[in-house]
């Protein structure tokens, strides 16, 4: 490992250490920095009124506003409430996107923030909170900075920026279409036609200031199945009459956690299979006709992905038939992998280490199991998606909240450098995009 880490280095080293216009950077350095109020209360507004996927009609709404006070050309509505903004520069060029995603989760807050979202809904039927879980929020004021800083040096670019604030990248209900998938569909990436595409994430894992990434498969491709046992229902006193469904889902989820552990080679790559809910009946003592489960697949290539496609419907059916029950099994291919272009990655690298302030302020990181609808943008064109830290410096990420939980909270001081990461990106790659 830690000759690998030299090597990589050493690479990283060889590779071109200037930034294209430091007059230009420098610039956008000062105009981001004058961006943190306004992008922590733009953030603090969104926090407080959180909105779920498809139904960030507020969101939208400010960001169009700021948009078109901004001068740039406004289209909303494209795939139901994203917002995108066109930004010209003064010369020539190839077209660059910059992507935010606006989107809470049905999540109750518990963080005891001042600016702590009340906001109460129903979701899939049950009574939850709203809450921006995943900060989402951040995104979204990030990108509103970004757009103000290069809106303020526009005749200074070589191109033109896409700003593109997107909904519901946490997937929307099931059989629904949306997030990036239906913007791409409305044609987002067309009109002008994107030639590249950057994102961002906050990772309260990771510390402020800071910045992090990998070349190649970044986040893993997730699928959602959905498993219906069916069998008989009975008295609970007498459960012989019954084809016992929870008894046959119970042994269903025990044996779908064996395809990671015994039938995928890891040292190939991670590979997880979740069950997320369970649906069985409605009173201790009745054994109910049906039970109904939902999970996650995450896999890092096609090959094992089709793999545990085929395992978990082996298991679920043959499971079931030693019951006497039956099955149903459904799969719903949500997102491919996050794959960051590598040459694209490369080229960018300086960049990325100019913002941070340093190559030691740059990780190049595992592979992550989350995964991100992004993935579908970068199907299309090449792109680069980087975290930014979010976690107050010196704390032991062990011990902060993870994002999609209740406490999660971020530091607000690591908004800045994504403003500058966001903006310098689009100005860099639009100098030379070659
Ligand atoms: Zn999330
Ligand atoms: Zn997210």
């Amino acid at each position: 490992m830690k000759h690998s880490y030299l090597l990589a280095s050493l690479a990283l080293l060889a590779l071109p250490a200037v930034a294209q216009n430091p007059a230009l950077n420098a610039r956008i350095a000062q105009l981001a920095q004058a961006e943190e109020t306004k992008v922590i209360a733009w953030r603090r507004d969104f926090h407080q009124h959180p909105e779920l996927g498809n139904e960030e009609k507020r969101t939208a709404g400010i960001v169009a506003a700021h948009l078109k006070k901004l001068g740039l050309e406004v289209q909303t509505g494209i795939g139901r409430t994203g917002v995108v903004g066109i930004l010209k520069g003064g010369k020539p060029g190839p077209v660059v996107a910059l992507r935010a995603d606006m989107d809470a989760l049905p999540v109750t807050e518990a963080t005891g923030l001042a600016f702590a979202s009340t906001v109460k809904t129903t979701y899939l039927g049950q009574p939850v909170g709203v809450m921006h879980a995943c900060g989402h929020d951040s995104h979204v004021a990030m990108l509103m900075g970004a757009a103000e800083v290069l809106s303020q040096v526009k005749k200074e670019l070589s191109g033109t920026v896409k700003f593109i604030f997107q909904p519901a990248e946490e997937g929307s209900l099931p059989g629904v279409v949306g997030g990036a998938k239906l913007m791409i569909q409305e044609g987002v990436l067309d009109n002008p036609k994107v030639d590249a595409i950057f994102g961002l994430h906050i990772n309260a894992q990771t510390e402020a200031g800071s910045l992090s990434y990998r070349p190649g498969g970044e986040m893993a491709s997730a699928d959602r199945f959905t498993i219906k046992v069916i069998g008989k229902g009975a008295h609970g006193a007498r459960p012989w009459n019954s084809v016992d469904p929870v008894v046959t889902a119970a042994q269903i989820i025990m044996g779908l956690q064996t395809i990671v552990s015994r039938q995928v080679n890891l040292t190939d790559d991670a590979a997880v299979v979740t069950v997320g809910t369970l649906k069985a009946g409605v009173r201790y003592n009745v054994i109910p006709d049906q039970v109904e489960l939902t999970g996650t697949i995450r896999a890092f290539d096609k090959k094992t992905q089709e793999q545990i496609w085929a395992a978990v419907r082996r298991t679920a059916k043959g499971i079931a038939e030693s019951a006497g029950a039956t099955v149903e099994v459904g799969f719903e291919a949500y997102v491919p992998v996050t794959y960051n272009d590598p040459p694209l990655a490369a080229r960018m690298l300086p960049t990325l280490q100019a913002v941070a302030g340093g190559a030691t302020n740059v990780r190049e990181v595992k592979v992550n199991t989350w995964a991100e609808d992004f993935a579908l943008y970068q199907e299309k064109v090449p792109g680069l998606f980087v975290f930014v830290g979010g976690m107050r410096k010196g704390v032991d990420p062990a011990t902060t909240a993870d994002h999609h939980t209740p406490g999660f909270t971020l530091d607000e001081s690591g908004f800045t450098l994504g403003v500058k990461t966001l903006a310098t990106l689009a100005a860099d790659y639009l100098a030379a995009p070659k």
